[in-house]
Protein backbone atom coordinates (compact mmCIF):
# COMPACT_ATOMS: atom_id res chain seq x y z
CA UNK A 1 0.00 0.00 0.00
CA UNK A 2 1.47 3.57 -0.46
CA UNK A 3 1.53 5.95 1.71
CA UNK A 4 -1.21 8.79 1.17
CA UNK A 5 -0.41 12.60 1.73
CA UNK A 6 -2.73 12.50 4.48
CA UNK A 7 -1.41 9.34 6.22
CA UNK A 8 2.25 11.48 6.10
CA UNK A 9 1.05 14.50 7.37
CA UNK A 10 -0.42 12.87 9.92
CA UNK A 11 2.79 11.50 11.30
CA UNK A 12 4.62 14.99 10.71
CA UNK A 13 1.87 16.62 12.54
CA UNK A 14 2.59 13.72 15.37
CA UNK A 15 6.21 14.81 15.42
CA UNK A 16 5.56 18.34 15.99
CA UNK A 17 2.25 18.57 18.02
CA UNK A 18 4.12 17.53 21.31
CA UNK A 19 1.73 19.56 23.36
CA UNK A 20 -1.66 21.37 23.09
CA UNK A 21 0.08 24.86 22.47
CA UNK A 22 2.30 22.98 19.77
CA UNK A 23 -0.91 21.36 18.28
CA UNK A 24 -2.42 24.57 18.02
CA UNK A 25 0.47 26.45 16.56
CA UNK A 26 0.94 23.55 14.07
CA UNK A 27 -2.86 24.29 12.82
CA UNK A 28 -2.49 27.63 12.83
CA UNK A 29 0.50 27.43 10.49
CA UNK A 30 -1.48 25.39 8.12
CA UNK A 31 -3.71 28.07 7.99
CA UNK A 32 -1.51 31.16 7.54
CA UNK A 33 -0.31 28.77 4.22
CA UNK A 34 -3.95 28.74 2.91
CA UNK A 35 -3.93 32.96 3.23
CA UNK A 36 -6.66 32.64 6.72
CA UNK A 37 -6.31 35.90 8.60
CA UNK A 38 -6.24 35.42 12.28
CA UNK A 39 -8.69 38.07 14.30
CA UNK A 40 -8.87 39.05 17.68
CA UNK A 41 -11.38 38.97 20.03
CA UNK A 42 -10.77 42.02 21.45
CA UNK A 43 -10.71 43.73 18.01
CA UNK A 44 -13.80 44.93 15.62
CA UNK A 45 -13.61 42.03 12.70
CA UNK A 46 -14.28 42.80 9.24
CA UNK A 47 -15.49 40.04 7.40
CA UNK A 48 -15.82 39.60 3.54
CA UNK A 49 -17.92 36.60 1.75
CA UNK A 50 -15.25 34.24 0.80
CA UNK A 51 -12.89 35.38 3.92
CA UNK A 52 -10.69 32.90 5.35
CA UNK A 53 -9.68 33.18 9.48
CA UNK A 54 -9.25 32.21 12.66
CA UNK A 55 -8.96 32.90 16.12
CA UNK A 56 -6.87 31.54 18.67
CA UNK A 57 -7.85 31.14 21.94
CA UNK A 58 -5.71 31.28 25.37
CA UNK A 59 -3.02 29.45 23.26
CA UNK A 60 -3.96 25.88 22.90
CA UNK A 61 -7.95 26.24 21.47
CA UNK A 62 -8.05 28.01 18.00
CA UNK A 63 -11.51 28.46 15.95
CA UNK A 64 -10.94 28.64 12.39
CA UNK A 65 -14.04 29.58 9.68
CA UNK A 66 -14.58 30.19 6.50
CA UNK A 67 -16.91 32.62 4.54
CA UNK A 68 -19.42 31.50 1.65
CA UNK A 69 -18.82 33.17 -1.45
CA UNK A 70 -22.07 33.33 -2.00
CA UNK A 71 -23.73 34.07 1.41
CA UNK A 72 -27.39 34.20 2.01
CA UNK A 73 -28.89 35.35 5.30
CA UNK A 74 -30.57 31.84 6.36
CA UNK A 75 -27.12 30.00 5.35
CA UNK A 76 -26.15 27.24 8.20
CA UNK A 77 -23.28 26.85 10.07
CA UNK A 78 -21.08 23.60 9.06
CA UNK A 79 -19.07 22.87 12.39
CA UNK A 80 -16.05 19.97 13.14
CA UNK A 81 -14.48 20.25 16.24
CA UNK A 82 -11.54 17.84 17.84
CA UNK A 83 -9.04 18.23 20.60
CA UNK A 84 -5.57 19.12 21.11
CA UNK A 85 -4.65 17.38 24.01
CA UNK A 86 -3.69 14.14 25.01
CA UNK A 87 -2.97 12.00 28.17
CA UNK A 88 0.39 11.77 29.83
CA UNK A 89 2.30 13.37 32.31
CA UNK A 90 2.61 17.60 33.33
CA UNK A 91 5.54 18.88 35.08
CA UNK A 92 4.43 20.00 38.98
CA UNK A 93 6.04 23.59 40.25
CA UNK A 94 9.57 22.70 42.37
CA UNK A 95 9.62 19.78 40.77
CA UNK A 96 13.21 19.13 41.48
CA UNK A 97 13.57 15.74 43.91
CA UNK A 98 17.43 14.63 44.33
CA UNK A 99 17.42 11.63 45.95
CA UNK A 100 20.28 9.14 46.07
CA UNK A 101 22.27 10.26 44.30
CA UNK A 102 19.57 10.54 41.08
CA UNK A 103 17.76 13.44 39.82
CA UNK A 104 14.25 13.45 38.99
CA UNK A 105 11.13 15.15 38.52
CA UNK A 106 7.51 15.78 40.17
CA UNK A 107 4.87 15.15 37.93
CA UNK A 108 1.11 14.13 37.84
CA UNK A 109 -1.29 12.52 35.42
CA UNK A 110 -2.99 14.73 32.58
CA UNK A 111 -6.50 12.50 31.66
CA UNK A 112 -6.79 8.83 31.24
CA UNK A 113 -3.17 7.24 30.49
CA UNK A 114 -2.20 3.64 30.32
CA UNK A 115 0.54 4.31 33.25
CA UNK A 116 2.52 0.95 32.20
CA UNK A 117 3.07 2.66 28.69
CA UNK A 118 4.68 5.29 29.61
CA UNK A 119 7.62 3.06 31.09
CA UNK A 120 11.14 2.45 29.35
CA UNK A 121 10.30 5.27 27.20
CA UNK A 122 12.15 8.28 25.71
CA UNK A 123 10.29 11.04 27.45
CA UNK A 124 10.97 14.45 26.03
CA UNK A 125 8.85 17.93 27.57
CA UNK A 126 6.76 20.95 25.65
CA UNK A 127 4.63 23.08 26.76
CA UNK A 128 4.09 26.95 27.32
CA UNK A 129 6.41 29.05 29.76
CA UNK A 130 5.59 32.76 31.33
CA UNK A 131 8.69 34.54 32.14
CA UNK A 132 8.23 38.02 33.97
CA UNK A 133 7.91 41.21 31.96
CA UNK A 134 7.81 45.15 32.53
CA UNK A 135 4.09 45.22 32.50
CA UNK A 136 2.56 43.23 35.22
CA UNK A 137 -0.67 42.07 33.17
CA UNK A 138 1.29 41.09 30.43
CA UNK A 139 3.99 38.72 31.35
CA UNK A 140 5.74 37.54 27.92
CA UNK A 141 4.85 33.77 26.84
CA UNK A 142 7.06 31.25 24.94
CA UNK A 143 6.49 27.93 23.69
CA UNK A 144 9.26 25.59 24.55
CA UNK A 145 10.07 21.96 23.19
CA UNK A 146 13.13 20.11 23.94
CA UNK A 147 12.54 17.47 21.27
CA UNK A 148 15.52 15.87 22.52
CA UNK A 149 14.52 12.53 24.79
CA UNK A 150 16.02 13.39 28.13
CA UNK A 151 14.07 11.24 30.79
CA UNK A 152 12.83 8.23 31.24
CA UNK A 153 10.84 6.08 34.12
CA UNK A 154 12.86 2.59 34.24
CA UNK A 155 10.29 -0.02 35.25
CA UNK A 156 11.25 -2.78 37.81
CA UNK A 157 13.02 -5.77 37.07
CA UNK A 158 11.28 -8.85 37.67
CA UNK A 159 13.94 -10.24 39.04
CA UNK A 160 13.02 -7.97 42.12
CA UNK A 161 9.24 -7.48 41.11
CA UNK A 162 8.08 -11.42 40.36
CA UNK A 163 4.36 -10.86 40.56
CA UNK A 164 4.79 -8.06 37.08
CA UNK A 165 3.51 -10.27 34.36
CA UNK A 166 0.28 -10.64 36.62
CA UNK A 167 -0.49 -7.11 36.39
CA UNK A 168 1.02 -4.53 38.90
CA UNK A 169 -0.59 -1.34 40.25
CA UNK A 170 1.22 1.65 39.21
CA UNK A 171 0.81 4.99 42.06
CA UNK A 172 0.76 7.99 40.39
CA UNK A 173 2.19 10.13 42.27
CA UNK A 174 5.75 7.57 43.45
CA UNK A 175 5.54 5.08 40.36
CA UNK A 176 5.55 7.45 37.69
CA UNK A 177 8.95 9.93 38.51
CA UNK A 178 11.48 10.20 35.98
CA UNK A 179 14.94 10.18 35.77
CA UNK A 180 16.88 12.60 34.20
CA UNK A 181 20.24 12.98 35.95
CA UNK A 182 22.68 11.41 38.56
CA UNK A 183 24.36 14.07 40.96
CA UNK A 184 27.07 14.31 43.63
CA UNK A 185 24.46 17.66 45.14
CA UNK A 186 22.41 16.15 48.44
CA UNK A 187 19.40 18.84 47.38
CA UNK A 188 18.00 22.06 47.08
CA UNK A 189 19.51 22.38 43.52
CA UNK A 190 16.77 23.83 40.68
CA UNK A 191 18.43 21.57 38.10
CA UNK A 192 15.08 21.62 35.95
CA UNK A 193 14.62 25.13 36.44
CA UNK A 194 18.18 25.86 35.08
CA UNK A 195 17.96 23.71 32.19
CA UNK A 196 14.44 25.39 31.19
CA UNK A 197 16.47 29.01 31.43
CA UNK A 198 19.10 27.35 29.11
CA UNK A 199 16.86 25.94 26.81
CA UNK A 200 14.91 29.14 26.57
CA UNK A 201 18.19 31.65 26.91
CA UNK A 202 16.49 33.48 29.87
CA UNK A 203 17.50 33.85 33.20
CA UNK A 204 16.44 31.02 35.87
CA UNK A 205 14.86 33.48 38.27
CA UNK A 206 12.65 35.13 35.17
CA UNK A 207 10.21 31.70 35.02
CA UNK A 208 7.38 32.72 36.73
CA UNK A 209 5.04 29.51 35.93
CA UNK A 210 5.09 26.88 32.83
CA UNK A 211 2.60 24.16 31.23
CA UNK A 212 4.81 21.58 30.66
CA UNK A 213 4.08 18.03 29.58
CA UNK A 214 6.46 15.13 29.01
CA UNK A 215 6.10 12.93 25.94
CA UNK A 216 7.06 10.57 24.13
CA UNK A 217 9.38 11.03 21.64
CA UNK A 218 9.06 7.81 19.65
CA UNK A 219 8.02 8.40 15.40
CA UNK A 220 5.32 6.94 14.18
CA UNK A 221 6.13 4.00 11.69
CA UNK A 222 3.78 2.34 9.25
CA UNK A 223 3.32 -1.54 10.02
CA UNK A 224 1.74 -4.47 8.78
CA UNK A 225 2.71 -6.91 6.01
CA UNK A 226 1.39 -4.17 3.58
CA UNK A 227 1.71 -1.15 5.67
CA UNK A 228 -1.95 -1.38 6.79
CA UNK A 229 -1.56 0.04 10.16
CA UNK A 230 0.29 3.12 11.61
CA UNK A 231 1.48 2.89 14.96
CA UNK A 232 2.52 5.96 16.66
CA UNK A 233 2.08 8.43 19.91
CA UNK A 234 -0.72 10.65 20.26
CA UNK A 235 -3.07 9.42 17.12
CA UNK A 236 -6.60 10.16 19.89
CA UNK A 237 -6.58 12.67 18.80
CA UNK A 238 -4.19 14.05 15.97
CA UNK A 239 -5.56 11.91 13.75
CA UNK A 240 -8.90 14.21 14.16
CA UNK A 241 -6.82 17.50 13.70
CA UNK A 242 -5.27 16.75 10.41
CA UNK A 243 -8.57 15.59 8.80
CA UNK A 244 -10.24 18.93 10.29
CA UNK A 245 -7.92 21.34 9.68
CA UNK A 246 -7.07 19.61 5.54
CA UNK A 247 -10.89 19.35 5.31
CA UNK A 248 -11.50 22.98 5.96
CA UNK A 249 -8.68 24.19 3.74
CA UNK A 250 -10.07 21.90 0.97
CA UNK A 251 -13.49 22.05 1.56
CA UNK A 252 -15.41 24.34 -1.63
CA UNK A 253 -19.08 24.83 0.17
CA UNK A 254 -19.86 28.78 -1.27
CA UNK A 255 -22.66 29.25 1.27
CA UNK A 256 -22.71 29.70 4.41
CA UNK A 257 -19.78 29.56 7.37
CA UNK A 258 -17.75 26.52 7.85
CA UNK A 259 -16.48 26.31 10.99
CA UNK A 260 -13.61 24.40 12.59
CA UNK A 261 -12.77 24.05 16.56
CA UNK A 262 -9.78 22.72 17.90
CA UNK A 263 -10.55 22.72 21.76
CA UNK A 264 -8.01 22.44 24.70
CA UNK A 265 -8.71 19.75 27.99
CA UNK A 266 -11.01 17.03 26.12
CA UNK A 267 -9.41 14.20 28.15
CA UNK A 268 -10.02 16.04 31.79
CA UNK A 269 -13.78 16.72 30.85
CA UNK A 270 -13.61 19.65 28.75
CA UNK A 271 -15.45 22.18 31.04
CA UNK A 272 -12.90 24.89 31.06
CA UNK A 273 -12.57 28.46 29.48
CA UNK A 274 -10.63 26.91 26.67
CA UNK A 275 -12.49 23.68 26.79
CA UNK A 276 -15.72 22.37 24.44
CA UNK A 277 -17.91 23.14 27.50
CA UNK A 278 -17.47 26.98 27.74
CA UNK A 279 -19.22 29.24 25.83
CA UNK A 280 -16.10 30.06 23.33
CA UNK A 281 -17.76 28.09 20.13
CA UNK A 282 -20.77 29.94 20.50
CA UNK A 283 -19.86 33.42 21.40
CA UNK A 284 -17.24 33.19 17.96
CA UNK A 285 -20.37 31.87 15.92
CA UNK A 286 -22.70 34.68 17.27
CA UNK A 287 -19.71 37.81 16.95
CA UNK A 288 -19.61 36.37 13.15
CA UNK A 289 -23.13 37.37 12.42
CA UNK A 290 -22.48 40.70 14.54
CA UNK A 291 -20.01 41.29 12.49
CA UNK A 292 -22.17 41.28 9.64
CA UNK A 293 -24.23 43.21 11.60
CA UNK A 294 -27.31 40.70 12.11
CA UNK A 295 -28.21 40.20 16.09
CA UNK A 296 -28.91 37.70 18.36
CA UNK A 297 -32.48 36.40 16.65
CA UNK A 298 -30.25 35.85 13.04
CA UNK A 299 -27.71 33.83 15.01
CA UNK A 300 -30.30 31.54 16.56
CA UNK A 301 -31.87 31.59 12.91
CA UNK A 302 -28.74 30.49 11.57
CA UNK A 303 -27.80 27.99 14.72
CA UNK A 304 -31.07 26.30 14.28
CA UNK A 305 -30.33 24.75 10.62
CA UNK A 306 -26.47 23.83 11.35
CA UNK A 307 -24.86 21.30 12.09
CA UNK A 308 -22.21 19.78 14.51
CA UNK A 309 -19.51 16.82 14.11
CA UNK A 310 -17.45 15.65 16.90
CA UNK A 311 -14.50 14.04 15.49
CA UNK A 312 -12.44 11.92 17.99
CA UNK A 313 -11.08 8.46 17.73
CA UNK A 314 -13.25 5.53 18.55
CA UNK A 315 -12.09 1.88 20.01
CA UNK A 316 -11.75 -0.65 16.91
CA UNK A 317 -12.15 -4.79 17.94
CA UNK A 318 -9.57 -5.94 19.94
CA UNK A 319 -8.99 -9.67 17.65
CA UNK A 320 -7.10 -10.98 21.11
CA UNK A 321 -10.14 -9.33 23.31
CA UNK A 322 -13.60 -9.79 20.97
CA UNK A 323 -15.50 -10.58 24.04
CA UNK A 324 -14.74 -6.75 24.93
CA UNK A 325 -16.80 -6.04 21.80
CA UNK A 326 -20.52 -5.09 21.33
CA UNK A 327 -21.83 -8.19 19.82
CA UNK A 328 -22.95 -7.06 16.72
CA UNK A 329 -21.16 -4.38 15.86
CA UNK A 330 -18.06 -5.01 15.25
CA UNK A 331 -15.60 -2.06 14.42
CA UNK A 332 -12.10 -3.38 12.44
CA UNK A 333 -8.84 -1.40 11.53
CA UNK A 334 -9.03 0.07 8.38
CA UNK A 335 -12.13 -1.10 7.52
CA UNK A 336 -13.87 2.69 7.02
CA UNK A 337 -14.48 5.53 9.62
CA UNK A 338 -16.54 4.93 12.36
CA UNK A 339 -19.61 6.71 13.62
CA UNK A 340 -20.26 6.29 17.11
CA UNK A 341 -23.49 6.08 19.21
CA UNK A 342 -24.31 5.29 22.94
CA UNK A 343 -28.39 6.06 23.86
CA UNK A 344 -26.93 7.18 27.00
CA UNK A 345 -25.40 10.45 24.67
CA UNK A 346 -21.56 9.42 25.78
CA UNK A 347 -21.58 9.98 22.09
CA UNK A 348 -24.02 12.90 20.83
CA UNK A 349 -25.35 11.13 18.39
CA UNK A 350 -28.94 11.15 16.89
CA UNK A 351 -30.46 8.85 13.68
CA UNK A 352 -31.36 12.08 11.56
CA UNK A 353 -27.78 13.52 11.92
CA UNK A 354 -26.40 9.89 11.16
CA UNK A 355 -28.48 9.16 8.77
CA UNK A 356 -26.83 12.53 6.81
CA UNK A 357 -23.58 11.54 7.25
CA UNK A 358 -24.41 7.98 5.98
CA UNK A 359 -26.03 9.58 2.91
CA UNK A 360 -22.79 12.28 2.36
CA UNK A 361 -20.14 8.46 2.66
CA UNK A 362 -22.26 6.97 0.22
CA UNK A 363 -22.48 9.60 -1.78
CA UNK A 364 -18.67 10.10 -2.01
CA UNK A 365 -17.94 6.44 -1.58
CA UNK A 366 -16.47 6.49 1.87
CA UNK A 367 -16.61 3.39 4.03
CA UNK A 368 -17.82 3.93 7.24
CA UNK A 369 -18.47 1.19 10.43
CA UNK A 370 -20.53 1.71 13.41
CA UNK A 371 -19.48 2.48 17.14
CA UNK A 372 -21.79 0.89 20.48
CA UNK A 373 -20.21 -0.45 23.75
CA UNK A 374 -21.31 -3.48 25.07
CA UNK A 375 -24.29 -2.88 27.21
CA UNK A 376 -22.37 -3.99 30.31
CA UNK A 377 -19.67 -1.90 29.36
CA UNK A 378 -18.72 1.87 28.81
CA UNK A 379 -15.96 3.17 27.20
CA UNK A 380 -15.75 7.11 27.88
CA UNK A 381 -16.92 10.29 26.01
CA UNK A 382 -16.29 12.68 23.93
CA UNK A 383 -16.58 16.13 23.78
CA UNK A 384 -19.45 16.39 21.33
CA UNK A 385 -22.86 15.66 23.77
CA UNK A 386 -20.50 18.47 26.02
CA UNK A 387 -20.30 21.26 22.88
CA UNK A 388 -24.00 20.34 21.87
CA UNK A 389 -25.37 20.99 24.61
CA UNK A 390 -24.01 24.71 24.17
CA UNK A 391 -24.91 24.69 20.87
CA UNK A 392 -28.03 22.28 20.54
CA UNK A 393 -27.59 21.42 16.72
CA UNK A 394 -27.73 18.23 15.11
CA UNK A 395 -24.27 16.07 15.99
CA UNK A 396 -22.62 13.13 15.15
CA UNK A 397 -19.46 12.17 16.90
CA UNK A 398 -17.08 10.27 14.36
CA UNK A 399 -13.48 9.53 13.88
CA UNK A 400 -10.82 6.74 12.90
CA UNK A 401 -11.44 3.57 14.85
CA UNK A 402 -8.51 3.09 17.15
CA UNK A 403 -6.28 0.10 19.07
CA UNK A 404 -4.84 1.20 22.38
CA UNK A 405 -6.65 4.02 23.20
CA UNK A 406 -4.46 6.41 25.52
CA UNK A 407 -1.07 4.01 25.25
CA UNK A 408 1.73 6.33 24.86
CA UNK A 409 1.52 4.33 21.31
CA UNK A 410 -1.73 3.47 19.50
CA UNK A 411 -2.55 1.69 16.45
CA UNK A 412 -4.64 2.57 13.45
CA UNK A 413 -5.80 1.71 9.65
CA UNK A 414 -3.49 3.48 7.47
CA UNK A 415 -6.55 3.72 5.22
CA UNK A 416 -8.48 5.18 7.33
CA UNK A 417 -7.07 8.50 7.52
CA UNK A 418 -7.61 9.39 3.71
CA UNK A 419 -11.45 8.31 4.34
CA UNK A 420 -11.39 10.55 7.90
CA UNK A 421 -10.30 13.66 5.51
CA UNK A 422 -12.31 13.05 2.44
CA UNK A 423 -15.54 12.95 4.99
CA UNK A 424 -14.85 16.15 6.34
CA UNK A 425 -13.89 17.58 2.75
CA UNK A 426 -17.56 16.59 1.74
CA UNK A 427 -19.10 17.80 5.05
CA UNK A 428 -17.49 21.78 4.16
CA UNK A 429 -18.48 20.82 0.18
CA UNK A 430 -21.75 19.73 -0.01
ZN1 LIG B 1 -9.89 11.70 22.10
Amino acid sequence: MSHNNDAEELLRLVKEGTSPFHVTAWVERQLKKEGFVRLFMEQDWGLDNGGKYYVVHNGSSLIAFTVGEHLQFGDSFRIAAAHTDFPGLRVKPSPEITKDGYQELNVEVYGGAILNTWLDRPLSAAGRVVLRSDSIFEPKVHLVDFRKPFLTIPNLAIHINRDVNKGVELNKQTDMLPVLGITEEESGEEFFRKCLARELQAEPEDILEYELGLYNTDQGAFLGLSEEFISSPRLDNLTSVQAVTRGLISGKRDRGFQVAAFFDHEEIGSRTKQGAGSVLLSAVLERILLSYGRGREKFFETFSKSMLLSVDVGHALHPNKADKNDLTNKDILGKGICIKEASGQAYATDSVAVAVIQQMCEAEGIPYQKFVNRSDGTSGSTLGSIASAFLPVKTVDLGVPLLAMHSSRELMGTADQERLVRALTAFYSL
